[in-house]
């Protein structure tokens, strides 16, 4: 019988982690697909703070995990695939392993959509980005491009023309998602400029020069263009990764975990969520790594109980 299991090793899920462990709680952390999750598919991290000169993103989670080992977690490599909460004690699966819990923490994050390419994902981090706040500072005076016509990439694209001197907003159709008043704020914008009817179908550039181009195609004429640009941020949404909690803890309407306010506990006594999985406004390491502790500290107020 575990004290706490925490499902995930992002910033949340190893924060939650180091907070129980040196509250004496010996914590299974089972790490997921993508052990350290979304920092592992960045560079530098600039806006963590206690890092004057910024620090690599995998470097980072490479380090919350050992600091969450020293204090007694045990970290495992796995993947959950199904769990038990409608009873105590919970029971969380994964492999051929079945974990029996009093306490579970929910730290799965969150996926960026992406657009499905493989240059895409070669070049990830290296010149294609998913996330404008973390990247947007490296494009200081440079053309970018966003994808996608929702409320995601109107703000990426304002936010960047802090930074960059051309950002052009690639959509596949040619009336956009956003809301009013966000398409209104970048259609005004004299840095934006769209391109309709449009899909990324390469993008061109190296690991190790970065992004030089994308290619695009028309999908009413099929032409097919090159536009000259050094960096691409897909914006085309975020899907939480709850679908294993689907049926016995409660989402929003978008799939996240609804939590209490000011908590991170959900419907489940004894059930706790933080980070990315249960936040989608936010979605930052240091947020996430907040409600981590919030998490670990509120499951060992629970157990005390
Ligand atoms: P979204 O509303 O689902 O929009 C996704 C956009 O990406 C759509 O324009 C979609 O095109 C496009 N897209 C999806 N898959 C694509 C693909 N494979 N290739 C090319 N384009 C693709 O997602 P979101 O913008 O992330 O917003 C999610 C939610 O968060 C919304 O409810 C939004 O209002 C909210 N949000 C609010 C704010 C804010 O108020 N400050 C900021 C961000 C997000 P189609 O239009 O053709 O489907």
């Amino acid at each position: 019988m575990r004290n706490m299991v925490i499902i995930g090793s992002g910033p949340a899920g190893l924060t939650a982690a180091i907070y129980a462990a040196r509250a004496n709680l010996q914590p299974l952390l089972i790490e997921g697909k993508e052990p350290g999750g979304q920092l592992t598919l960045t560079t530098l991290v600039e806006n963590y703070p206690g890092f004057a000169d910024g620090i690599m993103g995998p470097q980072l989670m490479e380090d919350m995990r050992k600091q969450a080992q020293r204090f007694g977690t045990d970290v495992v490599n796995g993947f959950v695939h199904a769990v038990k909460l409608t009873e105590k004690p919970f029971r969380v699966y994964y492999g051929e392993e079945e974990i029996v819990a009093k306490t579970v923490v929910i730290s799965t994050g969150s996926s960026a959509k992406l657009i499905g390419i493989e240059s895409e994902i070669q070049l990830m981090g290296h010149g294609v980005s998913t996330c404008a706040t973390c990247d947007g500072f490296f494009y200081r005076g440079k053309e970018i491009a966003v994808v996608g016509g929702g409320d995601s990439a109107m703000e990426e694209a304002t936010f960047l023309t802090k930074f960059a001197t051309r950002v052009s907003v690639i959509h596949r159709r040619d009336v956009l998602r956003a809301s009013k008043i966000m398409q209104d704020r970048a259609l005004q914008n004299p840095k934006i400029h769209f391109i309709w009817n449009t899909v990324v179908e390469e993008v061109l550039g190296s690991r190790e020069t970065g992004v030089s181009g994308l290619q695009l195609k028309d999908i009413k004429t099929q032409d097919l263009s090159r536009l000259n640009v050094e960096g691409l941020f897909v914006a085309i949404g975020h899907n939480p990764n709850t679908e294993i909690f689907r049926g016995q803890i409660d989402l929003d309407d978008r799939g996240y975990i609804k939590t209490r306010p000011d908590s991170t506990r959900t419907n489940i006594s004894g059930v706790f969520a933080c980070g990315d999985v249960q936040d989608p406004v936010f979605r930052q390491a240091v947020t996430a790594a907040g409600s981590g502790c919030m998490a670990a500290i509120e499951a060992e107020r629970w157990l005390e109980h």
